[in-house]
């Protein structure tokens, strides 16, 4: 077995790490870490550190770490076939019958499901589907994507462009000229701060209806969203916010993509995120919840709307061109119907939304006191705190101040905690396992309340 400095020493000279400051790691101001196992909500180290993940990888392992169900799947169809691919009607039962799980759980009106890998690509191809949906229809002008300020739909070239966070353009010629942004549902955020809620909502409609204006509904083509925004804040949408976008979206004949790689399979206490909001998309988009992670696997789920005109475009100009090597690859579907069955038989579900009422409700009555906790919202499981310098009239801190970041730290080093501090603003996100229990929300309310207090008696 290699030894833990051989390996740092691979680590800092071969590998390109995503989302990490190459600069740093480089010089080894930023340490590695290698993680070797994993149990419920806990992951071990090399070096026999025990932590507890409390945003699940990247919100994904929905079941929690070493379920043996899933990995014993993906072994059984590795010996088995461990791959052929999905041109020309070619499948395996894993990923026959994982398409028809999924549509079982989906919201009405869906028809059929295209499997990628990752959320990036998923949104990647909901957006050629859109454009080819428009063509077949006859209407070549109306291609143009809306997309929310603070939303994250991926990191490629056309998601990267969705995704409504800087540090995703920034230097990389994004975002493309086919996306226009508009104004994220972030109330706590509003600049009117003696704004009502339902004043919020119309604002953030007279603004899209105001895009649409002046870019030309016959120019757009879809509007996509994520049921609750994540990476941008985890900032649950005001009342009534998705039934006024859906009016302005059905007046203009605009499609609706929903984002579900966070929401979908459980996070938010139901198993879609258009539920539990009553969004009605034309497209939605899984990853992450799908296999928990355990394999890599995505999925467009194309309503019947669109999927007919799909159909009527391959009669007249043939098959579809679009497709991967690895699309339905047949070990993330094995994972993919092992993981979809453990979220029934754990009552995931379920268990997502009284143990996130506890969590959430545990987080304001702990945090209530610590001035710097301007805001304490969440769904289901997925929580956000967000810091202020002024609760009273709602200043922020100067982001160079990396106070979300300093919290994170203090989380994890005082009580071996993880929190994520989301990219832009100061807020310390928590999306745990869905199999979280009381105990284990206990453990993370008090470790939160620690890091906050003790960084919080540092910076005033
Ligand atoms: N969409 C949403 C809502 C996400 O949160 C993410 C990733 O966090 C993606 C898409 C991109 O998924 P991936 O990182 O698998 O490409």
């Amino acid at each position: 077995m290699l030894r833990n400095d051989q390996l740092a020493e691979w680590d800092r000279d071969n590998f390109f790490h995503p989302s990490t400051h190459l600069a740093q790691f480089a010089r080894g101001d930023l340490q590695n870490r290698v993680i070797s196992g994993g149990e419920g909500l806990y992951i071990e180290d090399r070096d026999g550190n025990k932590t507890l993940d409390a945003f699940a990888g990247l919100y994904c392992v929905n079941i929690g770490y070493g379920r043996q169900e899933v990995a014993d799947a993906i072994a059984a169809q590795a010996k088995e076939l461990a791959y052929y691919h999905s041109y020309v009607g070619h499948g395996t039962e894993a990923s026959i019958t994982l398409a028809k799980m999924i549509l079982d759980r989906a919201p009405t009106n869906m028809s059929k499901v295209y499997f990628g890998l990752s959320g990036s690509d998923a949104n990647e191809t909901n957006i050629k589907l859109v454009w080819y949906y428009n063509n077949v229809l006859d209407r070549p002008k109306k291609k143009k994507i809306i997309s929310r300020w603070r939303g994250y739909h991926g990191s490629g070239l056309m998601t990267g462009s969705l995704t409504g966070l800087e540090l995703f353009h920034n230097k990389f010629d994004l975002p493309l000229s086919q996306v226009v942004h508009t104004d994220a549902p972030y109330y706590f955020r509003r600049e009117n701060v003696d704004q009502t809620e339902a004043e919020f909502v119309q604002q953030c409609v007279d603004s899209l209806d105001e895009l649409i204006a002046r870019e030309g509904a016959d120019t757009i083509a879809a509007f996509i969203g994520e049921p609750v925004l994540g990476t941008g804040g985890i900032v649950p949408p005001p009342t009534g916010y998705w039934k006024a976008i859906q009016a302005v979206l059905k007046k203009h004949d605009i499609l609706l993509i929903a984002d579900e790689v966070v929401t979908g399979f459980g996070r938010l206490g139901s198993m879609f995120g258009s539920d539990h909001y009553d969004i009605e998309p034309d497209i939605i988009t899984i990853a992450k919840g799908l296999t928990s992670a355990y394999a890599p696997l995505s999925g467009s789920i194309v309503s019947k709307k669109v999927w007919k005109i799909l159909e009527e475009g391959t009669d007249k100009l043939g098959p579809i061109g679009h497709g991967w090597t690895y699309s339905a690859h047949p070990i993330g579907a094995a994972a993919g119907v092992a993981n979809l069955k453990l979220i029934d038989e754990m009552n995931l579900v379920s268990n997502a939304r009284e143990m996130g009422a506890y969590f959430n409700e545990g987080l304001k009555s702990a945090l209530s006191d610590i001035s710097i906790v301007g805001d304490v919202r969440g769904e289901g499981i997925l929580s956000a705190i967000e810091f202020v310098k002024d609760r009273d009239d709602r200043t922020f801190f100067d982001p160079a101040d990396k106070v979300g970041p300093q919290i994170a730290t203090a989380l994890l080093e005082r009580s071996k905690v993880i929190g994520r501090a989301m990219p832009q603003g100061d807020i310390l996100g928590f999306a745990p396992p869905l199999c979280m229990t009381k105990d284990e929300a206990d453990i993370i309310i008090e470790a939160a309340r620690d890091a906050i207090a003790n960084v919080a008696e540092k910076i005033l």
